[in-house]
C-alpha cells in the first residue's frame, strides 16, 4: 500500500478570557476557545486525520483530556508527536488541505502564517498544505458563535521510494 488517506472534525467552544490559537497562531479576538489544551480546533483536525490515515484512533485517544501533561499544551507539539508516529509507521505527508469554519474574526490574512507553520511540522512545503477558512452564513452552532469547527483530509505517502526527499 503505497498511499493512505485519512480525515480529521474538531469543534470547540468560544469562551472569553482565553487566547485565540487556530494553526499554531495566537490570532487577536475578543474571546478564545474552550479546552483542555490550546483547544487549537484546526491542529486538533489536522491531527485526527493524521492519525485516521494510519487507523491508529485520534488525539483524545493518545493525549487524553484528563491527562495533567497536556493541560495548557500547544497543540503544535501534539502535532509534532502524532509526526513521529507517521514517520515511526514509514509514512510521510503528501499533502493536507483544510478548512476552518468560523463566524468572526476574519482569518484570512492569518492564513500564510498558520501554512507555514503547520508545513513546518508536518515536513513538507507549504505548496503541499491547503488551508481555507469559511463562515457558515449565520447558520447553526457556527453561525451564533458558540463555537468554531476545523476538517481536514491529509494523504500519506510510503517513505523509502525513489526521489523519496521532500
Ligand atoms: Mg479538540
Amino acid at each position: 500500500m503505497r498511499f493512505r488517506i485519512g480525515q480529521g472534525y474538531d469543534v470547540h467552544r468560544w469562551v472569553r478570557g482565553r487566547p485565540l490559537v487556530l494553526g499554531g497562531v495566537e490570532i487577536p479576538h475578543e474571546a478564545g476557545l474552550l479546552g483542555h489544551s490550546d483547544a487549537d480546533a484546526l491542529s486538533h483536525a489536522i491531527c485526527d486525520a493524521l492519525l485516521g490515515a494510519m487507523a491508529m484512533g485520534d488525539i483524545g485517544l493518545h493525549f487524553p483530556d484528563n491527562d495533567p501533561a497536556y493541560e495548557g499544551i500547544s497543540s503544535l507539539l501534539l502535532m509534532e508527536k502524532v509526526m513521529a508516529m507517521v514517520r515511526q509507521a514509514g509514512w510521510r505527508v503528501s499533502n493536507l488541505d483544510a478548512t476552518v469554519v468560523a463566524q468572526r474574526p476574519r482569518l484570512a490574512p492569518h492564513i500564510p502564517v498558520m501554512r507555514e507553520r503547520i508545513a513546518g511540522v508536518l515536513g513538507v512545503g507549504v505548496d503541499r498544505v491547503s488551508l481555507k477558512a469559511t463562515t457558515s452564513e449565520g447558520l447553526g452552532f457556527v453561525g451564533r458563535e458558540e463555537g468554531v469547527a476545523a476538517q481536514a483530509v491529509v494523504l500519506l505517502e510510503k517513505r523509502g521510494g525513489q526521489g523519496d526527499e521532500h
